[in-house]
């Protein structure tokens, strides 16, 4: 056949229009939720640094008090850190009050630790809260972040074989991926953090924060 139908522009031809852009970025959001806590961050923190790069961590306001330095260090490294209240408490058992009480124990701990720049940024304790809880936070400036894929790295039954899959499977473009910086999820989740970057990048996904 003399035409062939032109699925994808070679080359060549994008070099010849070099500055134009050609193709959007695919990103992927990596989110690691409760923590910081020394027995695990510093180890997440070490895979960023050798993969070069970054991620959103939802912090636990109660670990911040006890170990602010870690906070200090995934901030000075580049990463994104969001509100997850402070007693990573349940928003279906809580009032709003005391719900938006405990966010902005948090957050005051955060932004002792972190410029105020952008907007801020919650993720709700076992993704579950009250539409009223959710309206106050947006009332109060903030941005709700749920996710795309949970990894169920807290599950103990899952291997890290299994966590993989469940990311190969179901990361698209723009997916919000959700791990824990928590004990119970450690072992899995470090193993398999590295095998995950590299197929994301494999997979010309970008890896953003929020
Ligand atoms: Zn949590």
């Amino acid at each position: 056949m003399l035409f062939r139908p032109l699925y994808q522009f070679p080359t060549w031809l994008q070099r010849l229009y070099r500055g134009a852009t050609w193709r959007r970025d695919a990103a992927v959001y990596l989110t690691f939720d409760d923590g910081p806590i020394p027995e695990v961050t510093p180890h997440i923190l070490a895979i960023l640094r050798e993969k070069q790069v970054k991620a959103t961590f939802f912090v636990v306001g109660d670990n911040v008090r006890k170990y602010p330095e870690l906070l200090d260090q995934i901030v000075s490294e580049g990463h994104r850190v969001g509100n997850h209240t402070f007693h990573h408490l349940p928003g279906l058992k809580t009032s709003v009050a005391e719900y938006m009480r405990d966010v902005s124990a948090c957050d005051e701990l955060i932004h002792r630790h972190s410029r105020r720049k952008e907007k801020p940024l919650f993720r709700p304790p076992y993704g579950r809260i009250r539409r009223s809880q959710m309206r106050e936070l947006k009332n109060t400036g903030y941005e709700v972040i749920l996710w795309d894929v949970l990894t169920h790295d807290y599950n103990l039954r899952y291997s890290a074989d299994k966590l993989l899959q469940i990311v190969q499977r179901y990361t698209r473009e723009g997916s919000i991926v959700v791990f824990h910086d928590s004990l119970k999820s450690a072992d899995r989740m470090l193993t398999v953090l590295p095998q995950v970057i590299d197929f994301w990048l494999a997979n010309g996904y970008e890896l953003k924060t929020l």
